[in-house]
């Protein structure tokens, strides 16, 4: 099967629905940089997809980075002097500052204060906290529990440990006919946090379990890593492998109900640049481009200049430009089967161009060939918009002088990609056409 056909018998939005099961599945888990929530999670990622957990050990040099230590977590709460939990890990893992080291204490309410942090414009929200790389501990709770709590003597208990282990990520590897790779990179490190960054983890895994499945030209490589660390760690032991990255994608905030957003990867025109801003122009649908920035996902890493991949970031309404990001409230119901669906259309079309474009030379460059006697005027593929089945002819003839890729003819024509290759392929079948190779065009 190809990916066109694929997209053509997409099963919609059971999809989205099986794709917001699995981040119900997975949002309990208390995942970190490190540690076995992380792991677990992959663990039911791997049930999905064929993936391989590769682990880097503490104390490991990723270029100026360093491995850190593992950080696991068992319990953790505030009690009471009536022996009341009135802040409960166990009911919400976002309650504990990330990397906490452990404590049990009691305290007066006066002591614990500059250990709680809180939102007091969303006071019923809990806010998102780490401390991955300075020794602290606390706890993160809504306005509306510490306006509760009364002076008095409280129980503190961390039952966490930080210390040596390994930092792990999971990678699956689909194999195409060339080693030219395509990356989609997704942090998997936030515990309950659903936008951020559950949407992309459900997302990037059906798209690999979908690309597993059909003939690749591209090899496609997906890695659920840990965020800045992870992409450094993983940049660090592929340094040469990286280079055969020829486009990428990182992919978080993909199941909210915004509109889709695109972040250009540091080149700017990339064909992934292209590609993806060609799909959203196309779709009929609102979307937003902005210019890169050092700022943001792991694209800070794979842009950084001595790398400079051809990687941009699609996601739906970016990080921090959401009320509920880095919330409690970035939960189950802030991200929709719908949005998690159309996000996953759009990963696959913008594959699907870069599996399709190609560069190809025209056989017949002297005047237009005929057509007509070729059955290609008014009736190619059936399809219905016949004048822009002929324009789509045309331009493909006419550009395809070895210099131009169908997504230059595409671009330069303004037709939808899909009509362009179309074109392309009826060119092909009766010799019109011959493919050119495409590496001077990259
Ligand atoms: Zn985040």
């Amino acid at each position: 099967m190809t990916i066109l056909e694929l997209q053509r018998t997409f099963p919609g939005l059971q999809t989205g629905k099986s794709m917001h099961r699995l981040a119900t599945e997975l949002y309990p888990l208390c995942r970190s940089i490190t540690g076995n929530g992380f792991r677990d999670s992959l663990a039911i990622l791997g049930r999905e997809v064929p993936l391989n957990v590769v682990d880097v050990p503490t104390g490991t040099k990723v270029f100026d980075w360093t491995i850190p230590q593992e950080w696991n977590i068992r319990d953790a709460y505030i009690k009471n002097s009536q022996g009341e939990k009135v802040v409960d890990f166990t009911r919400l893992n976002l309650h504990v500052l990330q990397y906490s080291v452990p404590i049990r204490e009691t305290m007066t309410l006066a002591e614990l204060r500059p250990h709680l942090f809180t939102l007091p414009e969303h006071p019923d929200w809990v806010p998102y906290r780490t401390s991955y790389y300075k020794k602290n501990w606390g706890f993160c709770l809504s306005q509306k529990v510490l306006d509760s709590l009364e002076e008095g003597q409280y129980e503190v208990c961390i039952d966490s440990t930080l210390a040596d282990g390994r930092l792990s990520y999971g990678e699956i590897v689909l194999p195409g006919a060339t080693a030219d790779e395509i990356l989609i990179s997704c942090h998997s490190c936030h515990p309950s946090l659903a936008n951020d960054n559950l949407s992309g983890m459900v997302v990037a895994t059906s798209l690999a379990r979908l690309l597993a499945g059909v003939e690749r030209r591209y090899t496609y490589r997906f890695v659920f890593i840990p965020g800045a660390i992870g992409s450094i760690a993983w940049l660090a032991r592929h340094k040469e492998e990286a280079l055969k990255i020829k486009h990428g994608l990182v992919v978080a905030c993909v199941g909210d109900p915004g509109p889709l957003t695109y972040k250009k990867s540091r080149r700017g025109d990339a064909e992934i640049d292209r590609a993806a801003v060609h799909v959203m122009e196309h779709s009929g649908e609102p979307f937003n481009v902005k210019d890169f920035s050092p700022y943001g996902y792991d694209e800070r890493q794979y842009c950084s200049p001595g790398f400079n991949l051809a990687v941009g970031s699609l996601t739906r309404t970016p990080h921090g430009q959401f009320p509920e990001y880095h919330t409690s409230a970035d939960n189950l119901d802030f991200i929709r089967p719908a949005s998690l669906e159309h996000s996953l259309q759009t990963y696959l079309s913008i594959v699907g161009l870069l599996e399709k474009n190609r560069v190809y030379l025209s056989l017949n460059p002297y005047c237009e060939p005929q057509l007509g006697k070729r059955g290609l005027y008014r009736s190619m593929g059936g399809q219905t918009d016949e004048p822009a089945n002929e324009l789509a002819l045309l331009w493909v003839l006419n550009l395809s002088d070895g210099q131009h890729s169908l997504l230059d003819i595409a671009e330069r024509a303004g037709l939808p990609f899909a009509l362009i290759a179309g074109a392309a392929d009826a060119l092909l079948a009766v010799d019109l056409l011959r493919e050119q190779a495409m590496e001077a065009k990259r």
